[in-house]
């Protein structure tokens, strides 16, 4: 079964929105078997919503839609759908129930027409109600294609799909089973990768496929397999894992489940050994400590972070000697591996990371190249670090720099 995804906005197409429903949707159409074979993005105007409805229709059967139902004049999804479906829009006594809950509750202001009005729905539409939002789904069949419509709002979009949309379509289609097994690969490049696995990525069976996802210091690699029988689909792609891992045993880190990944298996490991971590962090501004603590449960395992930004922070707070800066300079392995070793002892942690280094555009206190990033790792028995030179997109050198970390403390962790 195909689907194709057209989300609607102006926002969409300067740039200043980005378009993170359109993945949503394909992620969870995905999961149900259902394949995602186009995602266009269009302006909020007519005859280009009209054009991307007519293109849709012609290659699948399933059309989402998201955007343009609000209140106001240029939200016009609505009328258009109505338009192509040569309809007209009528009152829905229940959506204007919802809509007049939804503003004693919260809006507690005269309701407008134009708030009425987001009742009006086509009459060929069935209503998906959005119980958090006044802007209605709309479901919509017509010789056997299905057009899906819903908010703009990521979370009224996604409690519209996950709790309307998705039972629905399972209900009404024999869906095949899709599987996919990302695996986490630090340490290699892409290419490299490749080279070392070409062998059993040649003799792959033609049902499963395999995609490679590089992405700042890690490469996930995707395995895919589509089918009706469950079962098969997960011993073969087990299998072909099963082959895999030994090729890239030093540099496989675990198995991506949802965001986040890395810091999950972390977290993991650590609370399956009961260990704990600290964090001292300069170039990272304290990123790091933000990934960690993404997680519930971050506690206990996290016993927290300095960011100790500034040079003078390094030796106020985290007790890193002036001489030793002045001799080896702010970013340095010797400075990098005395911030970890004091972080350490601070928070009486069983592991430490630090990170300083420059991540640009100008080079700071230090003479190092932009780009260059210091990490070390302490235990109570030892310290080390690593220089990285991690290019010269301030954003890209912060973000490679905290995957670089997380890759050096679950080495670290897995060494125990
Ligand atoms: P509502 O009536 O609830 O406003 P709407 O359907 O009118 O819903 P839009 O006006 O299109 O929604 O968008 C509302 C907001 O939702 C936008 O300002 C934008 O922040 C966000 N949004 C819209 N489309 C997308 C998208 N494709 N991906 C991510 N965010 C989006
Ligand atoms: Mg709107």
């Amino acid at each position: 079964m195909l689907a194709e995804i057209i989300t609607i906005g102006d926002e969409l197409l300067i740039g200043q929105v980005v378009d993170t429903n359109s993945a949503f949707i394909a992620k969870e159409l995905n999961k149900i078997g259902v394949s995602v074979y186009q995602i266009t993005s269009v302006q909020d105007d007519k005859n280009h919503i009209l054009q991307a409805f007519k293109d849709a229709e012609s290659r699948v059967e399933i059309i989402i839609i998201t955007g343009g139902l609000g209140p106001t004049k240029d939200d016009i999804t609505k009328k258009t759908i109505a338009e192509y479906f040569n309809d007209t829009l009528v009152l829905n006594d229940s959506v204007l129930k919802n809509i007049k809950t939804i503003w004693k509750q919260y809006v507690r202001q005269t309701l407008l027409q134009v708030n009425k009005d987001q009742a009006l729905v086509p009459s060929k539409a069935k209503v998906l109600m959005n119980k958090i939002g006044t802007a209605p789904g709309m479901w919509i069949e017509n010789n056997n294609k299905i057009f899906i419509s819903l908010p703009g709002v990521p979370f009224e979009m996604k409690a519209l799909m996950l709790n309307e949309v998705l039972p629905k379509l399972t209900k009404r289609y024999h869906l095949p089973f899709i599987l996919h097994k990302t695996l986490l690969v630090y340490g290699l490049g892409e290419s490299t990768l490749a080279a070392k696995i070409e062998a059993w990525e040649d003799a792959l069976p033609k049902t499963v496929k395999l995609a490679y996802l590089p992405d700042l210091g890690r490469v996930r690699l995707r395995l895919s397999a589509k089918g009706f029988e469950k079962e098969k689909i997960n011993e073969e792609v087990q299998e072909q894992i099963e082959n895999l891992l030994p090729l890239i045993k030093d540099n496989f880190f675990g198995f991506e489940d949802e965001e986040g990944a890395v810091e999950s298996i972390i977290a993991k490991h650590l609370t399956h050994i009961g260990k704990n971590l600290a964090v001292a962090e300069s170039c990272t501004g304290g990123q790091i400590a933000e990934r960690l603590t993404m997680h519930a449960g971050a506690s206990n395992y996290f016993k927290g972070s300095v960011v100790s930004y500034a040079t003078d922070s390094k030796i106020n707070v985290l007790g890193i000697s002036k001489e030793l800066i002045d001799t080896y300079s702010v970013v340095s392995s010797q400075v990098a591996e005395a911030m970890a070793k004091q972080v350490l002892q601070l928070f009486n942690s069983d592991f430490a990371m630090a990170t300083t280094g420059n991540a640009g555009p100008t080079k700071g206190d230090s003479d190092e190249e932009v780009g260059t990033v210091f990490i070390a790792i302490a235990t109570k028995k030892e310290v080390y670090s690593e220089k990285f030179m991690l290019g010269n997109l301030r954003s890209r050198v912060i973000n490679k720099a905290v995957n670089k970390a997380f890759e050096m403390l679950l080495k670290e962790i897995f060494k125990n």
